[in-house]
Order: structure tokens, then sequence, then C-alpha cells
């Protein structure tokens, strides 16, 4: 035995020896094995199936094999149509026979439904469920509006007109407005006396 194992202070070279996924450490010197055990990961497998024949998941570490489970792993057939004319389906784990539902529709494409509405809609091939939205064609056009503030100030507001043009409807909206602030106009040289009122 060294002097430094007398002092206490090993020279410990830490193994895979428990063939638990855990590391021991031996002493070089002494051979003096420790307490302490470090984890070094386990090797897990792929997640799959348990054996007992429910859908359970489950992994093995390769190396030590310990078990963990956790979270369902079901085995599902292709979805399929419940009843002719509509569009409900479901499907079936082959394991377990657990069953899940949804509804997929077979949506044939966007028409209008008369010249001059805007309705844009589309009919499911199935069971014939309609889903529409309103679906203008906008033309857009500006104008501008100059005009003076309380404080003589020039505004410029830009106005934009939308109009369908299918059904005639339209939207109004100002867009921006400009013009000098207050400072600005000072800085110009000009302002008057009520300003800051
Ligand atoms: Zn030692
Ligand atoms: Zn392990
Ligand atoms: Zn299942
Ligand atoms: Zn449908
Ligand atoms: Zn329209």
């Amino acid at each position: 035995m060294s002097i430094s194992c007398w002092l206490g202070k090993h020279d410990w070279v830490w193994e895979d020896a428990t063939n638990a996924c855990e590391m021991i450490g031996t002493c070089r010197q002494c051979k003096r094995q420790t307490a302490e055990r470090r984890p070094l990961g386990h090797r897990w497998s792929e997640w799959q199936p348990h054996a007992s024949g429910d859908c359970l998941a489950e992994r093995v570490c390769k190396h030590c094999g310990t078990r963990e489970s956790g979270g369902i792993l079901h085995s599902w057939n292709p979805w399929s149509y419940e009843e002719d004319h509509s569009c409900g389906q479901i499907r079936t784990c082959e394991r377990c026979g657990v069953a899940e539902h949804h509804i997929t529709h077979c949506w044939g494409d966007y028409a209008y439904k008369a010249e001059t509405t805007c309705d844009y809609e589309k009919q499911c091939l199935r069971c014939g469920a309609v889903s529409s939205y309103v679906n203008h064609i906008w033309h857009e056009s500006q104008s501008q509006v100059r005009r003076y503030d309380e404080g003589d100030h020039s505004v410029t507001e830009y106005t934009s007109t939308l109009t369908c043009t299918r059904c005639g409807h339209s939207e109004l909206k100002v867009e921006e407005s400009t013009g000098m602030s207050n400072s600005d106009f000072q800085a110009y040289g000009g302002g008057t006396s009520n300003w800051n009122r």
C-alpha cells in the first residue's frame, strides 16, 4: 500500500463493474472499492409494445436488462368509413381493440354559388356537407385629401376605397395621415403664440 493510500488519497479507476449500468471505483494501489456508484446511462432499445398483449410501451436496457414502461403504442388498422354517404371514419387497434373516430370529407372544388354574389363554397362529394366563405374580388382606388388642422398644419390623408368587382360591395379606409408636427413647424420659423394652450 502506498503512502497516499494511508493518507486517504486513493488513485481511483472508475469502471463498469456492476452489470447494472453503474460504475464503481477501484484504487489502483490498494484495490479498495468505493461505496459510491456513478450512473453510466442505460443503453435503451426502441420503445416496443409490452409482451403482455396490451398496448403499453416498454424499452429494455441492452446492457443490464432494466425495463422501463411508458406511453401507449397502438397498432392501428387503416381508417375505414363507418357508413355509406357519411364521412365518419373508424380505425381499431389490432392488438387491444380500442377504436378511434374522426371525420374526413371528400371536398369538391370551391365555386361561386351565383353570378352576382361572393359566397364561395365547396361541397363534400360523399355526404353533401358544405363549407363556405365570402370571397370578394377587390379593386382598390386611392384618393388624397389635403386639409389643415387647427394649428394650420398641412395634413394629407390617403383614403382607399375597395370595391368588389363581382357584387359591388365597397369598403372605405383612411390609410395614413402625414403632416408636419408642431416642432417641425416651429423649426421652420413658423408658429403662433397660442400654440401650447
Ligand atoms: Zn488506495
Ligand atoms: Zn442498463
Ligand atoms: Zn392498442
Ligand atoms: Zn363529407
Ligand atoms: Zn363581392
